[in-house]
């Protein structure tokens, strides 16, 4: 029961919390992107779908 690990092991949580869209709650990697991208939690079908993002 190291801190290093407990660190890891919530990283790991965030990222797959993150992945999940709020849109159509998909798992999917571009939510995780988008949200770096964009700052919303959204997947590329919802994106492409809403059109809200200028490219
Ligand atoms: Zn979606």
């Amino acid at each position: 029961m190291t801190k290093e690990n407990d660190t890891e092991l919530k990283k790991k949580d965030k990222e797959v919390l993150n992945s999940i869209c709020e849109e159509c709650h998909n798992n999917d990697e571009s939510v995780y992107q988008n949200l770096i991208l964009y700052g919303f939690k959204i997947c590329k079908v919802c994106k492409t779908s809403k059109t809200i993002f200028p490219i």
